[in-house]
This record gives C-alpha cells, sequence and structure tokens, in this order.
C-alpha cells in the first residue's frame, strides 16, 4: 500500500496560540503550567487533523516550544556552561528559554537561517571535551501523548551528523569528531522509542543537499550502521530536504535504513537517480507537496510521478509526503474568511496540504474513486490559473520579453557618473546619510492601527504621517545630517508596503510563518504579473523634499528582496518574477527623479539569502538577481546617486555579483565586526562608495564618538577618503528617539572630526 505520510506540522496554532502563551509566560502573565496546558493542545489539535485527514504516518517531537535544533541540543545535554546548567537533571524550560533568548545574566546563544529559508535555528555550541548525556525526556514523552489518542505516531529527530554539522565548536576543530560521543545517546533515544512501541523513526539529515567532503558521508555512514542496530523492531526514515541530494544521493540510500526521503518539488531530476539507488526493500518518500508554498497541488501532474516511482518500485515502498516539514506554510486556509474566493481556490495552507498528501496515496494506490473530488477540484484550479486574466498581463509579459541589454546599464560608466553626482549634490567628504526608518513610535503604530480599523479617516492619518516627516526633517537639520530621509513612519513593513500597491499581490489574515522562536511572519502571496498601477512613494518623497534643502533621499525595497519575502507563484521562474517586479520598480524610481529626488536608495538586504543551497546553482541565481537590481536602477540620469543598502552578509563569496549592482554608493553593517566585513571590499578593491555601518543598531546603547570615529579611521585606512560614507548599520525603526538623537549626533560628530584630519593631512 502507498502511505500518506507527513514530516512535520507548524506547531504555532492557527491563530497564533503559542506566540501569545509564549510572550504571556516570558512576561510572568501566566505559569508554567498554563504554557504547558497550550503546548499539549496544540499538539493534540495538530494530531487530530493530520489523524481526520487519514495520514499513515504522523510526526511527534515537531513541536517544541521554541526551536527544534535547539530542542536536540537540549535532548543531548549540549548547554554551554554559562547557562548554569548542573548537568545532572534533565534541562527545564527556562535554561531552555534562556539559551534561546538570554536573560538578565547571560546572552542568548547565537542564531542563523535555517537552510534557505525564513525560519531560524539556534547554532548548537560544542567545544572539544563536549560531553553528551540524555537530558530531556520530549520525544518519549510526546509519543506516548499520542498513543493515549490512540495515535501510533512517527517520531522526527534531528539527525546525529546534520545536528553537529549545524553546530559550532567554539575553541576551533571539526564538530564530526564528537559524533562517536553523540551516538550513544541517540541510541538510547531509539531504544527508549522502540520500547515505547514506535514502529519507524523519521530522522532527518538535511545537511546531505549541501556540498560535503568525504569526512561527513563517512559520519553518516557510521551513524547509521550504528543507529539501524539498536532495535529490529524499529524502521529508521532518513529524511532530506530543500534540494537534490546530488553527489551524496548514493551514500543516502546506501545507509542500512529502511526508507530515504527525498525533496522532488525543489529537485525532481533525482527521482531517477533514487530510484536506481534504492534497496529493493527500501521506502522512497516522496517529496511531492510543496512544504515552502501555499500553492494548490497540481494533484494529477504529481500523480504522474507517484505513478512512475510506484511501478518502478513496488506500491509497498512508497511513501507520498511533503517536500519537507509543513513548518514552513501558515496553518489553515480555512481561517481565511475574507480573501478572495478565486485566488483562494489556487491555494493550500499545511491542514489543506495533508489532504492532498492523503489523495495522492489514495490515488496511486488505485482507489481514485474515493478521491475523484479532489483530483477534480485541483485540475479546475490548474485550469483557472493557467488562463486566469486576474493571474496574466499581457502588458507586463510582453514587457518584460522586451527587456533590453540597455535597460541594464546606467548611461556611462561610474567614474564618470560620480562626477556629475558630486557636483549635482555638493557633498562634503564622508557624507552622513541613515539607512532609511526613523523609531516606529507607539504613536506610528497607534495611529495606523486607528487608520486600518476605520477609526481615522485617510485624510486624517496622512496629516499626521506629513507631521513625522516633518519631524524628521527638523531633526536631521538639526543634526547637520547631509542626506536625508524622510524616516518610512508610513511603512509598516519593507515588502508589504510595496506589495499592497502593486497588482498581482494578495494578503492574507493568518498566513503566519514561523521566523524564530515566538517571531512569525506573513508574507505576502505574488500570485500573478506583478505591475505598478500607480506611483508608491513619490509623494511621500516629493513632500520630504519640500521641506529641506538637503537631498532628500527616495527608498525603496529592492526586487529580489520582495521576492525573496513574498510567497512567490510557482506557475513560472522565480527570476521571471524577479524581472516583472524590477521593471515596476524602476517605474518608481524614474518618477522619483522627474520629481526632483536626486538620491534614491533601492535596499537589498536579501540577495544574500537567496543563494542557492548548491553552489553550482549560485552564478545562475547571481545572474538574474543583479540583472533585476540593474533594471530596477537603471533608467536614470547619470547625476541621479543610486544607493543600496544590505544588511549583514558574508560577502566574501559574492563580492563580484555586488560589485555588479553597480550602486553609486552600497551601505553595510561593519560595526559588530568592528569592520571585518569591510575586507572583501577592500581586498576586492570596490569600485565605487561605500557606508559602512559605524554603529550598531540592535542595542539602545548610546555608541561615543570616539568609538565611530575609530571605526572610520580603520575604514580610512584601506578605502579611499572621497569613498566613504558615515552612516548607522542598519535602519533605526527598532530603536527610540533619544538615543538615536544621541548616536546620530555622535556620528555627525565623528564624520566632522574626519574631514578635519582629511583636510590636515593635505
Ligand atoms: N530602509 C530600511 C530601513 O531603514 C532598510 C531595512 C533593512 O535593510 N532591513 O528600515
Ligand atoms: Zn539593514
Amino acid at each position: 500500500m502507498v502511505l500518506a505520510t507527513n514530516l512535520g506540522f507548524p506547531r504555532i496554532g492557527a491563530k497564533r496560540e503559542l506566540k501569545k502563551a509564549l510572550e504571556s509566560y516570558w512576561s510572568k502573565g501566566i505559569s508554567k503550567d498554563e504554557l504547558y496546558k497550550v503546548g499539549a493542545e496544540l499538539r493534540r489539535i495538530n494530531w487530530q487533523m493530520q489523524l481526520d485527514a487519514d495520514l499513515d504516518h504522523i510526526p511527534s517531537n515537531d513541536f517544541t516550544y521554541y526551536d527544534h535544533v535547539l530542542a536536540t541540543a537540549v535532548l543531548v545535554g549540549a548547554v554551554p556552561a554559562r547557562y548554569g546548567w548542573d548537568g545532572k537533571s534533565n534541562v527545564d524550560i527556562d535554561t531552555f528559554f534562556a539559551m534561546a533568548r538570554g536573560n538578565e545574566k547571560v546572552g542568548a546563544m547565537e542564531m542563523t537561517k535555517w537552510f534557505d529559508t525564513n525560519y531560524h535555528y539556534i547554532v548548537p555550541e560544542f567545544s572539544k571535551d563536549q560531553a553528551f548525556k540524555l537530558s530531556g525526556d520530549r520525544p518519549m514523552v510526546a509519543f506516548e501523548e499520542a498513543k493515549d489518542m490512540g495515535i501510533t505516531t512517527r517520531p522526527v529527530l534531528l539527525g546525529p551528523v546534520s545536528f553537529l554539522l549545524l553546530g559550532k565548536m567554539k575553541d576551533g576543530g571539526d564538530a564530526l569528531t564528537l559524533l562517536d560521543k553523540l551516538l550513544p545517546v541517540y541510541e538510547q533515544i531509539l531504544g527508549k522509542l522502540a520500547a515505547a512501541g514506535a514502529e519507524w523513526v523519521q530522522i532527518d539529515e538535511p545537511c546531505f543537499v549541501l556540498d560535503q567532503p568525504n569526512a561527513a558521508r563517512d559520519a553518516l555512514k557510521k551513524a547509521y550502521d550504528r543507529l539501524s542496530k539498536v532495535s529490529p523492531k524499529l524502521k529508521l526514515l532518513v529524511a532530506t530536504y530543500f534540494d537534490e541530494l546530488g553527489d551524496n544521493l548514493e551514500a543516502v540510500f546506501g545507509l542500512p535504513v529502511a526508507g530515504v526521503h527525498i525533496d522532488l518539488v525543489r529537485a525532481p531530476q533525482q527521482l531517477d537517480a533514487a530510484l536506481k539507488a534504492a534497496r529493493k526493500d527500501q521506502v522512497i518518500s516522496l517529496g511531492v507537496v510543496d512544504g515552502r508554498n501555499i500553492w494548490r497541488n497540481n494533484l494529477s501532474e504529481t500523480l504522474k510521478i507517484v505513478q512512475k516511482a510506484v511501478k518502478a518500485h513496488g506500491k509497498d515502498y512508497i511513501f507520498v509526503a511533503p517536500s519537507c516539514s509543513l513548518l514552513h506554510t501558515p496553518v489553515d486556509l480555512d481561517s481565511e474568511k475574507s480573501l478572495d474566493g478565486e485566488v483562494k481556490t489556487w491555494l493550500a495552507f499545511a491542514k489543506q496540504k495533508l489532504h492532498e498528501v492523503a489523495a495522492l496515496a489514495e490515488a496511486a494506490d488505485g482507489e481514485m474513486n474515493e478521491v475523484k473530488e479532489a483530483f477534480r477540484e485541483s485540475d479546475s484550479a490548474a485550469a483557472d490559473r493557467k488562463v486566469s486574466r486576474r493571474i496574466h498581463n499581457q502588458q507586463v509579459k510582453d514587457r518584460a520579453k522586451a527587456v533590453t541589454a540597455a535597460m541594464l546599464n546606467r548611461k556611462s560608466a561610474f567614474d564618470k557618473r560620480i562626477v556629475a553626482q558630486r557636483k549635482a549634490l555638493n557633498l562634503p567628504l564622508f557624507p552622513t546619510t541613515t539607512i532609511g526608518s526613523f523609531p516606529q513610535t507607539p504613536e506610528i503604530r497607534h495611529h495606523r492601527a486607528e487608520f486600518k480599523s476605520g477609526k481615522i479617516t485617510e485624510a486624517q492619518y496622512n496629516d499626521f504621517l506629513k507631521k513625522e516627516i516633518k519631524n524628521c526633517v527638523e531633526i536631521q537639520e538639526d543634526l547637520g545630517i547631509d542626506v536625508f530621509v524622510h524616516g518610512e513612519a508610513e511603512r509598516n513593513d519593507m515588502v508589504e508596503y510595496f506589495g499592497e500597491q502593486m497588482s498581482g499581490y494578495i494578503f492574507t489574515k493568518f498566513g503566519w510563518v514561523q521566523s524564530y522562536g515566538s517571531r512569525y511572519v506573513k508574507p505576502p502571496i505574488i500570485f500573478g504579473d506583478v505591475a505598478r498601477p500607480k506611483p508608491m512613494t513619490v509623494e511621500w518623497s516629493k513632500y520630504a523634499q519640500s521641506l529641506t534643502k538637503r537631498p532628500m533621499k527616495g527608498m525603496l525595497t529592492g526586487p529580489v528582496t520582495i521576492l525573496q519575502w513574498s510567497f512567490v507563484r510557482d506557475d513560472q521562474p522565480r527570476s521571471e518574477t524577479a524581472k516583472q517586479i524590477a521593471l515596476a520598480l524602476r517605474d518608481e524610481v524614474t518618477d522619483l527623479e522627474k520629481a526632483g529626488i536626486k538620491v534614491i536608495q533601492i535596499d537589498e538586504p536579501a540577495v544574500r539569502e537567496g543563494l542557492p543551497l548548491r553552489q553550482k546553482n549560485w552564478k545562475d541565481y547571481l545572474r538574474w538577481a543583479v540583472d533585476a537590481f540593474r533594471i530596477t536602477a537603471s533608467g536614470v540620469k547619470d547625476e541621479t546617486q543610486i544607493h543600496t543598502h544590505m544588511c549583514y552578509a558574508e560577502f566574501n563569496d559574492i563580492i563580484e555579483a555586488v560589485a555588479e549592482l553597480d550602486a553609486d554608493v552600497i551601505s553595510i553593517e561593519t560595526s559588530r565586526s568592528q569592520m571585518e566585513l569591510l575586507d572583501a571590499f577592500v581586498d576586492f578593491k570596490y569600485p565605487n562608495e561605500i557606508g559602512p555601518g559605524v554603529y550598531d543598531i540592535h542595542s539602545p546603547r548610546v555608541v561615543p564618538q570616539s568609538e565611530m570615529e575609530a571605526l572610520l579611521k580603520k575604514a580610512a585606512k584601506v578605502l579611499k577618503a572621497d569613498q566613504i560614507w558615515v552612516n548607522p548599520d542598519c535602519g533605526l525603526k527598532t530603536r527610540k528617539w533619544e538615543e538615536t538623537k544621541q548616536c546620530l549626533r555622535n556620528m555627525v560628530g565623528a564624520a566632522k572630526s574626519m574631514r578635519g584630519l582629511a583636510v590636515a593631512a593635505e
């Protein structure tokens, strides 16, 4: 029988119940027991939902109060000493939260992106003398909980090799050397699960979709040689997702495990190799329902893939599954009561995806009659989407097709442009500016809420925003900043703000996805061809410019970032959607120029995170990503200065692409690394101008002028003086005015002092 299976379900609750409970627990509003009650109820609801969907394999231990990587660290006793765990009893939840978020006494552990998703995990920390010890019981407790509901779940564990590879040795060396010490803990957990009656255990080894050295493959073999021997009753499913196994495929299928899960949404091409590599009695779990997106599956098309696998490999050795854990999709489309009815028929959230998985398994099993209706609906949605006038805008398509090489290039090269810009802008050496947003005060949020709920009129809201802009301008005049911003008070979010004004976009009410801990994001959905019906930011920038003689920067979010932080349509390549967004933004850029704006910043903080997981795919991505930026930026005259901003990023391996953006000025986050991140720009001899952030905006600390000056001096050692801009690391929207003004005053002071030194040196 073809089984319908799932790899993991969102833990946040359809109405963000977990967030509310967590935040209330952290602020001492509810007790530990009350928090646990919410957790248990969410698990129960999720299991019931999967039971109702007729799934054969329902995961457990996919739930966690914060992050599953942190939960694994805690489970195996990898708790850094500074968190004061006694090393004997099970790690308690407050220690777990201290590791995640820090407390009065100790800071949080490092957090980083989970592969190429927008989920963030806590980076495990190891040392050479690291000891591991079973220090928790969550997988076992969850298994029993579900058993009480009559469900024999498939417990999910993060695999030992990926766990080590995702962590960091804080005293250097290779984390894989710890494998021998870690495996006994995994053996113990598997032993306990087997004793409790588990039949299958899913062990995630997503790191094997990345380029890996032989040592990692050796470690994998060693690990599963051992783990497969724990119990003859236990079947292990090694799960991989987010990309193809590629040169790791033989190694993974070669493991003595009962099954392997592969992602066939991201990497459909690996099916043939998998069919060849799998042992006859080894289950292949087909990840065919997109766990990273919100589109309804085209069941008829997908069924062909499943049938092919069934034919080649036999019914009894095929699972149907989402491509990865459904953690990365919102919970339930049924919650969306006011979503456009037509668009809604094209969508599927986690709950709906369960039914797709079940329908595919039934159909592949020869029970098409049972699921006729699901297939009919899916066929009709797919047919609709192909021709819908809501999606397809011929004008947009034609324009995208007609993009010429000339449209990708500024009229002149940088060395000529910069002369024109210096003449037009007349700025001092070490010009000062900020990254765009000023503090989003409670007052701003209050007015926005009042406007959204209809309590104040649009005119009233706009008057309020104008007052805010005026205030920002006055403050900048007073501080003596050189290039102004209007403060972005009108924006709730740098992507949503633009999405709301472009066609082809739709917004959900409950489409939340966990970003980290209790922080969730609600990405807008790009469902159709993207166009800009009318200018989006021009009126605000024009108004702001009318208040001052200093240049006012126009502020836009770039095409790659808009793409990256949205749910993107799956019926055309991402590159095509990026190009459409770029063309819409290009019009905005030229409209800003026409309105008298001389400096325009196009933020692209998400360029790096869009990089494909496999290095061999980087070139292709970077080509279209850079082109999208250039389409956006290149419609203006030489004397109009284009800025871009990227937040923290490792620039070393993408510096050429960054240079190819050909922005006149780039600002980057460098203060936290003491200008170390600047090295990439120095080694490469970055040709254009740079604003290396001189202070960290993540903390309320008032940074003294001397500190900023020291950083600028460091920068001036390796860059030319007339190449350097002076700005904070990033936008200031999370800060308060108090500290913002003081920091900026010190920043202007630092710039002035640098100017003095430069004059003296002449
Ligand atoms: N202009 C945006 C701001 O200042 C940039 C934010 C970002 O890059 N993340 O808030
Ligand atoms: Zn930033």
